[in-house]
C-alpha cells in the first residue's frame, strides 16, 4: 500500500488509526517481556534468511549491488546485530544498581531501562535494508512498537521490506509505511515516543523541528564530508587499497565513505599512483566492463555527479554511462574549497585530492567546516594519530582503515554537530531506544532527621555533607 497515492485526508486518517492501534498494543504490556522480544528478534532473523534471494534481486534492481556487496554490507551487518543483541539482551535489560551517597544512607539506587513506546524509523536509500533493520532490531530489543518509513527512491527493496515485515509481525506491533515526502511529513505530525531518522542534514532539521512539537526524543544519523588524511609515513599501497575499497563500495553512496583526500605533499604523486593501481586490482583494468559495480540511484544524482567532473583535473577515471547510471571510480586533482565538489557531500565514486605540508593545516581546514561523520587517518606514528583524534571533532572513524569502525557492534556509531545526534549499534541501539528510569528505594527501618526543618542541627549536617 503506497500512502503517497492517497488523498491527504485518507493518508492522515489511516496513519492516525495505525498509531492508535500501536499505542493500544504497546499498553497491553506484551513487549515488556524479554522472552517476547527475543522471540521477535529470532523470528525476524529467520524471515530474513528465507528472504535472502528476494533481497538480492531487489538490491540488484535498485542499485546493481552484487551478491557479495549485498551480503557484506546489508545482510551480514543485520545478522551480526541481531546475533549480538540476542546474546546480550537479558543482561542489558536488567535494572542496574548504582551507588548512593552518604546523604542517602539506608537507600539503594536502581536504573531501569524501559521502552519509550512507539518508535518512528525513517530511513534513506543507500543501504536501504540494513538502515531499516538494524535500528528496528534495537527498537524491538528495547521493547518498543515501531513504524518504519523506508525510502521511496529504492522501490524494489522497500516493497520487499514491507512484505517481509508484514509476514513477520502484526501491524499493531511493527508496520511498514510505504511512501515519499508527504507520507513522512504526515507521520511526523503524529505523536511518537521516539524518532530515529537516517538521512541528510537538511531533512534532519525538518525532522527535529517536527519532533520539537511533541518534545519527542530523537536520534539523527546524518551525513557530510568525511576527510581521509594520508600522512607521509603511511603504508601507501595498503592505504590506497583500503581507501579505494571504502570509496567504491556502493559506488561511493555511503554516508561514511572517504569524501575527499588530504595527502601529504611529499608522497602525493606516489600515493596517487597506488590509488590508480588499487582501482585496477579491485575492479579490473577497465571498470566500465565490471558488471557488479553499483550504479547511481537516480538521474538527478547521476547528473549532479557528472557535473562535478568539470571540477579540477581528472587524474584517473572520468568515464560514465548515462543509460545505466554508471560512473567509474575517478580521482580528481587540482581542486580547492571553492569548487562545487568541495561544497557538499559527494555521495558517488569521485575522489578529489588536496595536499598539505603540515598537519596543523589539516586541523584548520577540517575544523573550519561542519563536523564530519567520519574521519580516516593513515599514519604509523602513534603521536600523530593521537594528535588527530584530539584536535578534530568528528562522529567516529579509523586509524589506517576506512568504514570498518561502523561494523563493530562494540563501537557506538553516530555523528556530532552537523553529522548527527546520538548513536546506535550493539548495546548503543538498546540504550538509544530505552528510557533510563532512575528510582531510589528508601528504607523504612529508620528515618534520618537531618532534612527536616524541626531538626536543630539540620543546617550543620548539610554544611558538613556538602561543602
Ligand atoms: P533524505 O534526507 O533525502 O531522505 C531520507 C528519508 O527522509 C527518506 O525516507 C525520505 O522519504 C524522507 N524525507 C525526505 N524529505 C523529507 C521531508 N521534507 N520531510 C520528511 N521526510 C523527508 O536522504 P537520502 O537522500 O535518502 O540519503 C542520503 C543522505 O543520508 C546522505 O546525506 C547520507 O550521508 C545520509 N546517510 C546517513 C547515514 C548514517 O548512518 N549517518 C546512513 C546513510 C545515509
Amino acid at each position: 500500500m503506497d500512502y503517497e497515492q492517497m488523498s491527504k485526508n485518507e493518508r492522515m486518517a489511516k496513519l492516525k488509526n495505525l498509531v492508535e492501534k500501536q499505542n493500544f498494543f504497546f499498553h497491553s504490556g506484551q513487549t515488556r517481556n524479554i522472552s517476547f522480544r527475543l522471540e521477535q528478534l529470532k523470528l525476524l532473523k529467520s524471515k530474513i534468511k528465507a528472504y535472502e534471494d528476494k533481497i538480492n534481486q531487489a538490491l540488484r534492481k535498485d542499485l546493481n549491488k552484487s551478491l557479495l556487496e549485498v551480503y557484506a554490507t546489508e545482510i551480514a551487518m543485520v545478522y551480526g546485530e541481531i546475533n549480538h543483541t540476542v546474546k546480550n539482551l537479558r543482561s542489558w535489560a536488567k535494572p542496574s544498581r548504582v551507588k548512593t551517597p552518604l546523604s542517602h544512607f539506608g537507600s539503594t539506587g536502581y536504573i531501569y531501562p524501559e521502552p519509550y513506546g512507539l518508535a518512528l524509523i525513517i530511513s534513506p536509500w543507500n543501504y536501504p535494508f540494513q538502515l531499516v533493520i538494524c535500528p528496528l532490531a534495537g527498537a524491538i530489543a528495547a521493547g518498543n512498537c515501531a513504524i518504519i518509513k523506508p525510502s521511496e527512491l529504492c522501490p524494489n527493496i522497500t516493497g520487499v521490506i514491507a512484505e517481509l515485515i508484514q509476514e513477520c509481525f502484526p501491524e499493531e506491533y511493527i508496520a511498514v509505511v510505504e511512501g515519499g515526502i508527504e507520507t513522512a511529513k504526515a507521520l511526523l505530525a503524529e505523536k511518537f515516543d521516539y524518532i530515529f531518522y537516517t538521512g541528510s542534514p537538511a531533512v534532519g532539521k525538518i525532522v527535529m523541528e517536527a519532533a520539537a512539537q511533541n518534545l519527542t526524543p530523537l536520534t539523527l544519523e546524518l551525513g557530510g564530508k568525511s576527510p581521509c588524511i594520508v600522512h607521509n609515513d603511511a603504508d601507501l599501497s595498503l592505504a590506497a587499497k583500503r581507501i579505494v575499497w571504502g570509496k567504491c563500495i556502493n559506488a561511493g553512496q555511503t554516508c561514511v565513505a572517504p569524501d575527499y583526500l588530504l595527502v601529504h605533499k611529499n608522497i602525493k604523486e606516489k600515493f596517487l599512483e597506488n590509488i590508480k593501481n588499487a582501482i585496477q586490482e579491485s575492479y579490473g583494468k577497465d571498470v566500465t566492463n565490471n558488471e557488479d559495480f553499483p550504479v547511481i540511484i537516480n538521474d538527478r544524482h547521476f547528473q549532479r555527479l557528472v557535473a562535478y567532473l568539470e571540477n579540477g583535473q581528472v587524474l584517473t577515471g572520468g568515464r560514465y554511462d548515462e543509460k545505466r547510471r554508471f560512473i567509474e571510480p575517478t580521482v580528481i586533482d587540482q581542486v580547492n574549497w571553492n569548487c562545487p565538489i568541495m561544497q557538499d557531500e559527494i555521495f558517488g565514486p569521485l575522489l578529489p585530492v588536496m595536499e598539505y605540508e603540515d598537519l596543523s593545516e589539516v586541523f584548520k581546514m577540517v575544523n573550519d567546516r561542519p563536523k564530519p561523520l567520519a574521519l580516516y587517518f593513515f599514519s604509523n606514528n602513534k603521536n600523530l594519530q593521537n594528535k588527530v583524534i584530539n584536535n578534530i571533532s568528528y562522529g567516529g572513524g579509523c586509524i589506517n582503515d576506512t568504514i570498518f569502525h561502523l561494523v563493530s557492534p562494540y563501537l557506538p556509531f553516530g555523528g556530532v554537530g552537523n553529522s548527527g545526534i546520538g548513536s546506535y549499534h550493539g548495546k548503543s541501539s538498546f540504550d538509544t531506544f530505552s528510557h533510563k528510569k532512575s528510582v531510589l528505594h528508601q528504607t523504612t527501618l529508620f528515618d534520618l532527621p537531618a532534612r527536616y526543618p524541626n531538626f536543630k542541627y539540620a543546617l550543620k549536617v548539610f554544611r558538613m555533607l556538602f561543602h
